[in-house]
């Protein structure tokens, strides 16, 4: 199915099925040549804002901080010329006075920023009453709570046009990316708040261009409305994050190779095979539930047993060698390691709680 990434922002519900955001641009603005090049070479029918980074929160320092307010006069120069509106990240109130007065379209705030309730709260009072819409990446760590409550403060500011974008989370295990895509956060987000605009960021999650074409279309897998891709007109010249940035000619050939998915299909048959198989999955966990449901009983009985012997409920060896051979067999099954702890972890809780 062909995509659509609209160039006029829609927001919300009125996001069709087929339509999802793009904002692409570099990392940084680094000087105006590097961004009038880049910004002349996306392909702008397809995108909604030009994304720069103009203060860069470096985890490290000395190493490049944005060009600072200079880069403002690079923007507008570059929305003249192509049309783009243009994003830039903010941090603090006076980032918000110095992006606003110079016409700003849209501003985000970075994972390093949506840790601290204090700074969200600074860049939600700068904004309150302006009507441009504001991105919220999630914290840098996986913390559901901080990334609800930084969304929150933008919205009671009475900002109209809130999205997520969902840049994966550092310090916990990421595979061969920068940092852990962290899916299940996005999950989480969007069930808690379902009007709510999602999108990714696979530039940062993958901290490589040659992974953010996979990690693009996971997101839209999983019905992301959209994507913000980090594209130089010279990645390797580029002074921040450098092995994540496409060309603007590898961001076209991503585009052409993404494959977007709808809630449901029009292929009959297709559509058939996939109500079966819910349903299939439906009545397994009816089953799954009714057995965990007799496991609880019988640990119920355990429990009285246990009180009227005057023996402990919790036994650590013996719940060792359950979970031991639950690993084994779940292995036998084709089921991992972890998935299995996870699940008999949560159960022998319940269970030790039932027991009591
Ligand atoms: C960025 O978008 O360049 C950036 C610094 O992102 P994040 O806040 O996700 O690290
Ligand atoms: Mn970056």
């Amino acid at each position: 199915m062909p995509y659509d990434f609209t160039p006029i922002p829609k927001w919300g519900v009125q996001l069709t099925s087929r339509q999802r955001m793009l904002i692409a641009g570099p990392c940084s603005a680094e000087t105006e040549e590097q961004l009038l090049a880049t910004a002349r070479a996306l392909p702008k029918e397809q995108i909604a804002f030009l994304r720069a980074g103009v203060w860069k929160p470096r985890t490290r320092p000395g190493t490049f901080e944005g060009a600072g307010e200079a880069a403002f006069d690079w923007l507008v120069h570059a929305k003249a010329e192509t049309g783009l509106p243009f994003a830039v990240e903010v941090a603090n109130a006076k980032h918000v006075e110095v992006a606003l007065a110079h016409g700003v379209d849209a501003i985000w705030i970075g994972a390093r920023t949506t840790v601290t309730p204090f700074a969200v709260q600074e860049i939600a009072d700068a904004i309150h009453g302006v009507d441009i819409p504001v991105f919220v990446k999630n914290p840098v760590n996986p913390d559901l709570e901080l990334w609800i409550g930084a969304i929150e403060r933008i919205a009671q500011a009475g900002v109209k046009r809130v999205a997520a974008i969902l840049r994966g989370c550092s310090g916990i295990a990421s595979g061969k990316y920068r940092n852990a895509p962290a899916w299940n956060l996005a999950i989480e987000l969007k069930r808690r708040l379902p009007s709510l605009p999602c999108l990714c960021d696979p530039s940062h999650i993958a901290g490589d261009a040659s992974f953010v074409q996979e990690i693009a279309q996971q997101a839209l897998n999983l019905d992301f409305q959209g994507l913000m891709i980090e594209t130089h007109i010279d990645p390797s010249a580029a002074l921040s994050d450098s092995k994540q940035q496409l060309t603007p000619e590898q961001l076209r050939m991503l585009m052409q190779k993404l494959v977007l998915r709808d809630q449901t299909s029009e292929n009959l048959e297709g559509q058939l095979k996939l109500d079966e198989l819910r349903l299939a999955i439906d009545q397994l966990d009816t089953t799954l539930l009714t057995t965990l449901a007799h496991r609880m009983r019988i640990s119920r009985e355990i429990g009285d047993l246990k009180r009227d012997n005057s023996i402990t409920v919790l036994q650590t060896s013996r719940w060792e060698k359950v979970l031991a051979k639950a690993i084994e067999h779940g292995k036998q099954l084709g089921l991992g390691e972890d998935f299995v702890t996870d699940i008999f972890n949560r159960i022998h809780l319940e269970s030790i709680a039932q027991q009591q």
